[in-house]
C-alpha cells in the first residue's frame, strides 16, 4: 500500500508540475518589446559584379531566428547554426518525438537566403537547435562544415563526405577568403551546464530524439574582415577572460538564459571591445520561421535585457536584426564624449 501511495503522490506532483510549466509557458510575454523599432535598416544586396561597392561596403550579415547567422561579402558565404526546420511543439519535445531536419524547410530557407553556394557551415555547438541542420544545409550547398566531433557526427549522419568535414579546435584559424574565423572555447547557458550534455560520438542519423543532439564544445567565434570584426556568441554562458585577447566591433550574443546582463556583457561584448550589440537566440523556436516571433517562454527575457542597455551609460549600443535581412555592420554610435557626463 506505501508504495502504491508513493507513486501516486509522485505521479500528481509530477502532473502538477506539468500543468505550472504550461502555465507559464502560456501566460510568458509574446510580444519582443521595442525590438522592431532597434532593427538595422536592410542594406544593398552586395554582388561581386558590382564595379563599386555598395555603400557601407560589400560584407552583410543576416539572421534566420536562434543564432543562425549567415555572412557574407560578394564572394565567400559563412552560415553559422543554420536551422530552419524548427520541429514544432513543446509536448513533442517533452515526449521525446525523434526529429529530423525538414528538407523543404531548409531549401526554402536557402533560397530566401538567396543562398546557393557556400563556403562554410560552422556549428557553435551541437544542440539540436544549432546543428540539427547544418549537415543538410552543408550538403545542399556544397559547404566545408566546420565543428567539434559532435557536429561533425551530426555531418556524418547526413552523408557528408570526410572531405567536406572540418574538425575544430580551440584556438584553431580558418582563413575563408578575406575572412579570417577564430574559434575561442566557450561555455553553455544556464545553471546546468546546458543538456543534454556529453557528446555526439558516432554518427548522428536523424531521425532521432532532440536528446542525441548532446551539447559537445561551445565555441565563441570571431569573424575578422577588412571590413568590419564580429563576435558570435551563440550561448549566454561564457569561459571567463577567455575573450580579453580578441577584439570585434559587433557582438552577437545569444539572449537565452542570460542571469546577469552586466557579468555576461563585461565577459563577452564588452571584453572584445564592441561597440554594438545585435541579440540573438531569443525567439521561440519551437515554432516555425512563417510564424510571427515571439520571446521564449521560460528562458528569455527580453525586457531585462531592453533595461539594461536603457539603464547603464558604459553600456555598447544595442540593435536588433530584422529577421531574413541582409544588414550592413553598424557604424560606432557617435561618442558619448565624457564632456557630456557629469564630472566624477
Ligand atoms: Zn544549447
Amino acid at each position: 500500500m506505501g508504495r502504491v501511495a508513493r507513486w501516486s503522490r509522485r505521479l500528481l506532483l509530477a502532473l502538477a508540475l506539468l500543468v505550472l510549466l504550461l502555465a507559464v509557458w502560456w501566460q510568458w510575454p509574446r510580444d519582443a518589446g521595442p525590438y522592431a523599432e532597434l532593427a538595422l535598416p536592410a542594406a544593398p544586396q552586395a554582388r561581386t559584379a558590382e564595379p563599386a561597392p555598395p555603400p557601407g561596403g560589400r560584407l552583410r550579415l543576416s539572421w534566420w531566428g536562434v543564432s543562425a547567422v549567415l555572412v557574407e561579402d560578394g564572394r565567400n558565404a559563412i552560415f553559422i547554426d543554420p536551422f530552419f526546420t524548427r520541429p514544432e511543439g513543446l509536448l513533442p519535445l517533452l515526449s521525446y518525438r525523434p526529429i529530423a531536419p525538414n528538407r523543404a524547410r531548409v531549401q526554402a530557407g536557402l533560397a530566401a537566403a538567396g543562398v546557393d553556394a557556400l563556403d562554410l557551415v560552422l556549428v557553435s555547438h551541437a544542440h539540436y537547435d544549432h546543428s540539427m541542420d547544418a549537415g543538410l544545409v552543408a550538403q545542399l550547398s556544397g559547404a566545408t562544415l566546420a565543428g567539434d566531433r559532435s557536429t561533425l557526427n551530426v555531418g556524418r549522419g547526413a552523408g557528408l563526405p570526410a572531405a567536406q568535414l572540418r574538425l575544430i579546435e580551440p584556438g584553431d584559424v580558418l582563413q575563408m577568403g578575406d575572412f579570417r574565423l577564430t574559434f575561442v572555447a566557450s561555455a553553455h547557458a544556464g545553471a546546468t551546464g546546458g543538456r543534454p550534455l556529453g557528446s555526439i560520438d558516432s554518427p548522428l542519423q536523424p531521425p532521432a530524439r532532440y536528446s542525441a543532439y548532446k551539447r559537445g564544445q561551445v565555441w565563441s567565434v570571431l569573424i575578422e574582415h577588412p571590413e568590419g570584426r564580429l563576435l558570435h556568441h551563440g550561448s549566454a554562458g561564457y569561459v571567463p577572460g577567455a575573450l580579453a585577447p580578441h577584439r570585434a566591433d559587433v557582438a552577437l550574443l545569444g539572449a537565452a538564459l542570460v542571469e546577469d546582463w552586466p557579468r555576461y556583457l563585461a565577459q563577452t561584448a564588452q571584453a572584445v571591445g564592441a561597440h554594438t550589440v545585435l541579440p540573438l537566440h531569443w525567439d521561440d523556436f519551437l515554432r516555425p520561421l512563417d510564424e510571427p516571433l515571439r520571446p521564449m517562454p521560460l528562458a528569455v527575457d527580453l525586457a531585462a535585457m531592453y533595461a539594461h542597455f536603457r539603464s547603464s551609460p558604459a553600456a555598447p549600443a544595442l540593435h536588433t536584426l530584422p529577421l531574413g535581412r541582409k544588414v550592413a555592420l553598424p557604424a560606432a554610435p557617435p561618442d558619448a564624449t565624457p564632456t557630456t557626463r557629469p564630472p566624477p
